[in-house]
């Protein structure tokens, strides 16, 4: 069975911890075990953890297709805030131009395919399904995490020819855009000509990282495709980095895909990362998010995978690596999903909302 994994940040690795990912996990291990390798914090201020993903590791997991984030945040004092970011806009801009280059690079080499639109996907897909894995390239959507590096609305055309074609406006703390992760509050009024530019061009929005009170006002304002890239339920978290309830039931109004999360301290309410052991979360925590916007849908359609693992110290404890994503499938299948629910599941659903949101905009073209 193929998977498709909606948010890992390969980019980040190789350009903030210098993770290079056509290398394999054992041999970034072995790099981080003799400090060949830094494990200092990246420029957002966070710090690497052992690592868990690497494009062999994809190969091995059957991961067919990544949604991968590129990044570039300007710095702000004050609660909530992640420490470091670039200085302006300007700054943010060419750092996330860096993250498109890294792509661009891998892709040159044969070892990701870029995904733009919906016949590639397709393509991409059954020569997946047909031939040999480990010959094929990973398939890549490119998305923006924080829309920072978006100097002025216009710009999302350019951004478009660069390849991109998901934008999320935050990230933790208090961005350009709006309020994110951890610190409440609205869009900010650059906000509102951003998402019209978007949606004028045919982005998809990724609500993920958005505080409640903006991600209710992007609904409103935006109105064109929208997903959750990686996101749990908030009925089993304390934190606001995960959905209500309300918010799922938005998200599944508008047709959107949520993306559940694999990393220790988005299942485990008190998980400190580098102080908690990850032997307290097992992954089946997950299948009990997934299975909470089943319920809710009262249907498989809308929930997919968007893992976010980078790093083993906040990995849960049978996972090694991304590699072993696969053991998945076998706690869906003890949770009662059907073998078609579960390939909706890892690849499916991420699959038909890209293709039908890209068959309509070329429609629109
Ligand atoms: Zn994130």
């Amino acid at each position: 069975m193929i998977i498709f994994d909606g948010h890992l940040d390969i980019s980040y690795f190789a350009m903030e911890w210098g993770q290079e990912q056509t290398w394999s996990v054992a041999k970034l291990r072995q790099l981080q075990s003799t400090r060949n390798l830094q494990m200092a914090p990246s420029s957002a201020g966070i710090r690497a953890g052992t690592s868990v993903v690497a494009l062999p590791e994809l190969h091995t997991a059957r991961i067919a297709t990544i949604m991968s984030p590129i990044y570039g945040r300007v710095a702000r004092e004050g609660p909530g805030n992640l420490k470091g970011g670039c200085r302006t806009q300007q700054i943010a801009y060419a750092r996330a131009q860096g993250f498109i280059a890294y792509h661009r690079v891998l892709e040159a080499q044969g070892h990701i395919r870029i995904i733009k639109d919906a016949t590639t996907l397709d393509a991409h897909t059954a020569e997946w399904e047909n031939s040999d894995p480990q010959k094929l390239p990973i398939g890549t959507i490119i998305s923006m995490e924080c829309a920072d590096p978006i100097v002025y609305p216009e710009q999302v055309y350019q951004w478009w020819d660069d390849g991109l074609r998901v934008i999320g406006l935050t990230h933790f703390g208090v961005n350009i855009y709006a309020h994110g992760t951890g610190v409440p509050g609205p869009l900010f009024p650059g906000a509102r000509p951003l998402l019209k530019a978007m949606e004028a061009a045919g982005f998809i929005l990724d609500t993920t990282h958005l505080a409640e009170e903006a991600f209710w006002q992007a609904l409103d304002i935006f109105h064109g495709p929208i997903i959750a890239s990686h996101n749990n339920c908030r009925a089993y978290m304390r934190i606001d980095r995960h959905l209500t309830d309300d918010q799922i039931k938005a998200l599944i109004e508008r047709d959107a895909v949520i993306g559940a999360v694999l990393e220790a301290w988005q299942l485990y309410p008190d998980f400190e990362v580098f102080t908690t052991p990850n032997t307290v979360v097992s992954g089946a925590e997950m299948v009990r998010h997934i299975d909470r916007i089943c319920q809710i849908a009262g249907n498989t359609r809308h929930i997919a995978i968007g893992t976010d693992l980078a790093g083993k110290e906040w990995t849960p404890y049978d996972f090694d690596s991304i590699a072993d994503l696969p053991k998945i499938i076998p706690m869906l299948q003890t949770r009662g999903y059907s073998a078609d629910d579960i390939k909706a599941i890892l690849y499916g659903n991420w699959h038909r909302f890209y293709r039908e949101t890209w068959s309509r905009h070329s429609r629109r073209a």
